[in-house]
């Protein structure tokens, strides 16, 4: 079973995050378990995803596809998106990548409709874009404060569903994966922070307010991922307390997504012998 079934969040069912282990590895057993394979195999996947990035440019290049890619993550605070995103994303080409993150809206932000500045961070085609929190802001923490009255976050999970068909259809794979950590492990993370000078940067007093809301973020996250896991764009939960698990399970969920577009180089646009007989009397 690839490790794309085994982590996807079942389409149209209720699902229950408690129902997963975070300091489980699946799809790593035995001596792969460990820190040492894990991170060793991360370096050969790495590689292959370079390699798929390149094919995917080169052939939007020549041949104009439209095929883009956006690897989109989600998680609780401490959850390890920048991690993830300097592990994973690391591996690949900075040329052809934009990595995006989606903080507090900015005034502007919040004159436009909750999508508008997701629609523009979306990649050109031939290119791969990672969003550091998404749209799914809008149904997380503002439906934990209520930051818009309830029949408007209500809505969006439809919204974002139409939303993800609709670049879906305009040939961007969508790759939606959830880091899932207990909350001791972020009470470990947040203790770090805090007793690391070269750590304190990261530490934000508002997480610790946030921490204090942790059931309904779960909650609000049950609901997301029960919603917005569909057949074009299903949501994937990588438990994350192993910090090797998770760049590795990531890192494998992308290589499987790309392994899927069928990705090759691109033919010659001109005559190749042609054109090596004119090099030779140049
Ligand atoms: P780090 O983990 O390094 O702190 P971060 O992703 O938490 O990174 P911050 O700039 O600290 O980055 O936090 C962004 C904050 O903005 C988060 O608390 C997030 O919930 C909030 N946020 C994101 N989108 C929205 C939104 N649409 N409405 C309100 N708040 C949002
Ligand atoms: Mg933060």
């Amino acid at each position: 079973m690839s490790l794309r079934q085994q982590l996807r969040v079942p389409v149209g069912q209720d699902f229950d995050l408690s129902t997963v282990d975070p300091s489980s590895t699946p799809g790593l057993t035995g001596k792969k378990a460990s820190s040492k394979w894990a991170r060793k195999k991360l370096k050969a996947i790495g590689d292959g995803l370079s390699l798929f990035q390149e094919q995917l440019f080169a052939t939007a290049t020549v041949t104009g596809t439209r095929r883009r890619v956006v690897l989109l993550l989600q998680a609780m605070d401490c959850g390890g998106k920048d991690g993830t995103v300097k592990k994973v994303a690391g591996t690949m080409n900075p040329g052809g990548l934009s990595v995006v993150g989606f903080g507090k809206p900015t005034a502007e932000e919040l004159r436009h409709d909750f999508l508008w500045r997701i629609r523009k961070a979306v990649p050109p085609p031939g290119q791969f874009a990672v969003f550091n929190r998404s749209q799914y802001e809008d149904v997380l923490i503002v439906r934990v404060h209520n930051l818009v009255p309830p029949e408007v976050w209500e809505g969006r999970y439809d919204q974002i569903n139409a939303f993800e068909a609709e670049l879906t259809a305009a040939g961007v794979t969508i790759l939606k994966v959830m880091l899932h950590i207990s909350r001791d492990e972020q009470k470990a993370r947040l203790d770090k922070r805090l007793h690391d000078p070269t750590k304190y940067w990261k530490f934000d007093p508002a997480d610790l307010q946030e921490r204090g809301f942790w059931d309904d973020y779960q909650s609000a996250y049950n609901v997301a991922l029960s919603r917005c896991s569909t057949e074009i764009a299903p949501w994937h939960v990588v438990p994350a307390n192993h910090k090797w698990y998770r760049d590795w399970a990531v890192a494998t969920l992308l290589h499987e997504t790309l392994a899927d577009l069928d990705l090759s180089y691109p033919p010659p646009s001109f005559d190749v012998h042609l054109e090596r007989k004119r090099l030779a009397k140049a």
